[in-house]
């Protein structure tokens, strides 16, 4: 049977604690329950928690832990486990340890035989995943794609075979880049854009991974903070499945574009001259 246990007495420990990615009545009762009991809480920004504690009426110490500063900040936390202390750790939002500090001062506090738990709520990937339309029954959570074109490329070559949606976070300010990258590797894989999880302006698009290129191409860039989650590939029956042509992508892009930008649209994914991907493509719409 499920247990209630948000008035457990807590033992000292070390509590991995999610607060909401948007919505503050996300924060379940557990979690505010053992940020009201913990003697302090370590977390990334202290300004941002202190937000999230006063909205709660919850008053405790905070102390900074962010990538920045482990190895001066997990000495005094792990020495405030050995003091028979209970220490939450949160981040600015959503699960600790996904896309944020954490994994090596759980791995020291187990490793120093202290009590460590968690309390499950919000992660933007999972959400994402919930309101992509995409298979879940397998999928690969990559973090952030690198900043650079050519890096971009190969992280998203690396698991062009793989068989899992693949997960990812990406800034407002690069995603019209990354999407062109991702089509350029990937393909027409069906895919989704999800931004503002949570938030008013909450949105999920769901398409074909290049019709999400050529929107994202087109349109302003979008406000908010995003998920991209992409479909696994076809089943393919020959050797090279991930290889995609210059005609594979005019083809698809025409679809969603007129022949000009559908040509220079192609013209940045390939190595092909513009000029001759435009002939290609007045030939494909004459067809047609
Ligand atoms: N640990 C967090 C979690 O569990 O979701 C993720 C931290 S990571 C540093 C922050 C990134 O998560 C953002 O840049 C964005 O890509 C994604 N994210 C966070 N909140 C989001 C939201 N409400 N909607 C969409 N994406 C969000």
């Amino acid at each position: 049977m499920a247990e209630f246990g948000s008035q457990q007495i807590l033992k000292p420990g070390l509590y991995v604690v999610a607060t909401p990615i948007g919505n503050l009545g996300d924060l379940s009762p557990r979690a505010k329950h053992i940020l009201s009991e913990v003697d302090m809480v370590a977390c990334e920004d202290t300004r941002v928690t202190a937000k999230l504690m006063t909205a709660n009426l919850i008053k405790k110490p905070l102390v900074p832990y962010h990538e920045h500063n482990g190895p001066v900040a997990r000495p005094k936390i792990l020495a405030k486990l050995a003091a028979g202390g209970k220490v939450a750790l949160v981040s600015d939002a959503g699960t600790p340890l996904i896309s944020d500090p954490g994994f090596k001062l759980v791995a020291e506090a187990q490793d120093a035989g202290h009590y460590v738990s968690a309390v499950p709520g919000p992660c933007a990937a999972i959400m994402a995943l919930s309101l992509a339309g995409l298979p879940t029954d397998r999928f690969l959570f990559m973090g952030f794609p690198p900043g650079k074109r050519g890096a971009r490329e190969s992280w998203f070559k690396a698991e062009a075979r793989t068989h899992a949606s693949l997960v990812f976070y990406e800034s407002a300010k690069r995603l019209k880049d990354c999407l062109a990258d991702a089509a350029g590797v990937l393909g027409t894989r069906e895919a989704a854009v999800c931004r503002e999880l949570t938030k008013r302006f909450e949105e999920v698009r769901r398409d074909d991974l290049m019709a999400l290129a050529s929107y994202y191409a087109q349109a302003e860039t979008p406000k908010g903070e995003i998920v991209v989650v992409i479909g696994p590939p076809e089943e393919q029956t020959d050797g090279d499945a991930t290889a995609l042509d210059m005609e594979t992508l005019l083809i698809a892009a025409l679809k969603h574009m007129s022949v000009k930008s559908a040509a220079a649209f192609v013209a940045e994914l390939t190595d092909v001259p513009k000029k001759a991907i435009y002939t290609r493509a007045l030939a494909l719409t004459k067809d047609s």
